[in-house]
């Protein structure tokens, strides 16, 4: 008699924080800051969001803000309940804020952000005392692999914007 085994395999918080960078990749190659998002319920994808204010010349655009505004299309519903959300970078004050709204359940997050970190780095807007919402909050899953990949991002652009400049100076000593 053969054994049947239920596959009921139930993914870590690093198997979703890795899709997440996937997303921030696609982030990347378009020439934004590299910062993916996955909304997850249930084990499974609700929806997914990279950031690119740049390129749709939306401020709002940023990882989370999508996965959200998709999560609630996908859902049917503007309260995105029992969902989790997986971003690569901790959140800013406007994604935190749209968290709240959401009534997401939890909140996942990579790479700490010192300048602008809404859970806890520069402000705590998630756990602010009069919030009226509480979302539980896991930091520092993969923050090492999603830091490199913004720093290594930064470091580029540095470097594309001071050989620019050098291209600029050389031409103007030509002309
Ligand atoms: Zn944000």
């Amino acid at each position: 008699m053969t054994e049947i085994h239920a596959v009921t395999e139930i993914y870590s918080d690093e198997y979703w924080m890795r899709r997440a960078m996937d997303l921030a990749i696609q982030a990347q190659e378009r020439g934004e800051i590299p910062v993916g998002a996955v909304l997850v319920a249930d084990n499974k994808v609700i929806a997914e969001g990279f950031n690119h204010p740049i390129t749709e010349h939306d401020p709002t655009a940023h990882a989370e803000i999508i996965a959200l505004r998709r999560g609630g299309i996908q859902l049917q519903n503007y309260r995105l309940l029992n969902t989790t959300l997986y971003v690569t970078l901790e959140p800013c004050v406007m994604c935190a804020g749209a968290m709240v709204h959401s009534r997401i359940q939890r909140l996942v997050y990579g790479a700490s952000d010192m300048k602008t970190g809404a859970a806890g780095s520069l402000v705590d807007i998630l756990r602010h005392p009069g919030m009226n919402h509480k979302i539980q909050i896991t930091g520092g899953v993969l923050a090492e692999e999603c830091s490199a990949m913004l720093s290594t991002f930064f470091k580029q652009r540095r470097e594309q914007h001071k050989a620019l400049k050098k291209l600029k100076n050389q031409q103007q000593e030509l002309s």
